[in-house]
């Protein structure tokens, strides 16, 4: 446990813009190509080759600006930050330094237990990606991959606002379902989309000043930016509870072994010697194109989490979970459209079918189930005709196959038993094959009503409605 000690943390993440082409040449931007086939003279930097930049880049830059409400600037400038690198033949990275595209906003976190966290947003800037070196490829020399050189990114950087290793995953969460609902960036993790560095500090409690930090490169999972961030939380604790000091540099985070390890020191900040790119002219946004980008602007997670709370009173940790994707909330808002029960609705969507969707590794973009076909069966739900158990059953059917709720019902005769005087002579069977049970009920042990109830279901096949059972059950018992 942390006990007496706060940690401080922030984060810098790289989003992966999803354009088309690369930030400042026509070259298309695609994962997994043949090395070295999407790169044009300006990414493999020859000599004279002149940068233009993507104008779909801008865009979408101000459009996460918008949308955590922070500072457009009317002017920014794209500066070159020199370093040598073999996968940086230019010797130079073209990136904002003084002047960023996006200043200072707002992103509220939302965390699991349904509260909200409102990070500040230092700063988001544009920059062109590296190449690639390549190791295992070749047996006595590296591969350069220059395919990825020029890549759109959008480095996002908060304040030092979080407090915990979750809060700093939620955050990153947050950033990851915002620019994917943004349309910006695909989200996709795995192949890299999104990469984030960890700052992390600790002070005792109650101190205004913030403790020596440490920086984790290149998490590219939720969990992991968690697992990460606490054991170098614990690791600072248990360096200045013995009374040693946090060094500033930055480390590189272990997932096998779930340990965090120095890559390099970092004495105070490198000298990058950045200055405006002399090939690109300060980039002016006009009114007409901020109001243009604005008039694109899908309705956001936050808005969209109140008005489900207002419209379908849902609790407020449902409603974050069905906001915190586009592909559901879209589904949930349609099912609903359809004239399905808001509460029964998220129930179903938050539970069998994200159970149905994780089992076969699929995403709420490809459910086999449409949104008609959920609704009716919210209806059937609704108005008795199916148990909760038959409801599941049916769902299976929906879900190999393209038949209707009805359809399913009819085929496999899964009709809720409801018709009272067949219910009552199911019951009478039951307690005429159970005395032993029926003569504790009525000592007095209402407990096994339950054990009688679940005879009758079985007796069924299922078919039966429990509440029905029960309340027959207790009549006919007279209890
Ligand atoms: P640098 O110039 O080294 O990149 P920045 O001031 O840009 O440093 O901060 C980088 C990130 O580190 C930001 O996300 C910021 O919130 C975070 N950060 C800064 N100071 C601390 C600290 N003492 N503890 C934890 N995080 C910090
Ligand atoms: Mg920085």
């Amino acid at each position: 446990m942390t006990g007496s000690w706060e940690p401080v943390v922030g984060i810098e993440v790289h989003v992966q813009l999803a354009t088309r082409s690369k930030i400042f040449s026509s070259t298309s931007v695609e994962f997994g190509a043949e090395p070295n086939t999407r790169a044009n003279l300006i990414d493999l930097a020859m000599p004279g080759a002149l940068p233009v930049l993507n104008e779909e880049v801008v865009s979408m830059a101000v459009k996460f600006g918008l949308a955590i409400d922070a500072e457009i600037a009317e002017t920014c400038v794209f500066d070159r930050k020199n370093y040598f690198y073999p996968d940086l033949p230019k010797g130079y990275q073209i990136s904002q330094f003084e002047s960023p595209i996006v200043g200072r906003g707002q992103l509220p976190v939302f965390l699991e237990d349904g509260s909200v966290r409102d990070i500040g947003i230092t700063r988001a800037h544009l920059e062109e990606d590296a190449g690639k070196s390549v190791h295992d490829r070749f047996a006595e020399s590296t591969g350069i991959d220059l395919n990825r050189a020029g890549t759109p990114l959008l480095e996002i950087v908060t304040e030092p606002d979080m407090r915990s290793a979750a809060e700093a995953a939620a955050c990153f969460k947050q950033l990851h379902s915002l620019v994917s609902w943004l349309g910006i960036c695909d989200g996709n993790l795995a192949e890299g989309s999104m990469r984030c560095d960890a700052n992390v500090s600790v002070r005792p409690v109650g101190d205004k000043t913030f403790g020596e930090r440490t920086e984790i490169k290149n998490i590219n999972s939720f969990r992991f930016v968690e697992r990460a961030l606490n054991y170098e939380i614990e690791r600072q604790i248990d360096i200045l509870e013995h009374g040693g000091e946090v060094v500033r540099e930055t480390r590189q985070y272990d997932a096998g072994r779930d340990m965090t390890f120095s890559m390099r020191s970092k004495e105070l900040s490198d000298d990058y010697r950045y200055f405006p790119d002399p090939d690109l002219l300060p980039l002016r946004l006009s009114t007409a194109f901020l109001d243009y980008v604005r008039s694109t602007m899908p309705e956001l997670p936050q808005q969209k989490l109140e008005r489900f709370v207002e419209d379908f009173t849902l609790v407020r940790p449902v409603a974050v979970r069905l906001t915190r994707d586009h592909d559901i909330a879209k589904f949930y808002e349609t099912t609903v459209a359809l004239g399905a029960d808001p509460q029964i609705t998220a129930n179903w969507l938050l539970g069998e079918v994200a159970a149905a969707l994780n089992r076969e590794e699929k995403g709420y973009d490809d459910v086999p189930v449409s949104p008609q076909q959920l609704a009716d069966l919210m209806k059937r739900i609704e108005d008795k005709t199916l148990s909760s158990s038959l409801a599941k059953e049916v769902f299976e059917g929906m879900w190999s196959s393209d038949k209707s709720v009805d359809e399913i019902i009819e085929d496999r005769g899964l009709r809720q038993l409801s018709d009272v005087d067949e219910l009552r002579s199911l019951v009478e069977s039951v307690i005429n094959e159970h005395p032993e049970q029926v003569e504790q009920v009525r000592g007095g042990a209402t407990k096994v009503i339950g054990y009688l109830v679940g005879q009758v279901m079985k007796t069924s096949q299922g078919k039966a409605d429990p509440k029905k059972v029960n309340d027959l059950l207790r009549r006919l018992l007279n209890i």
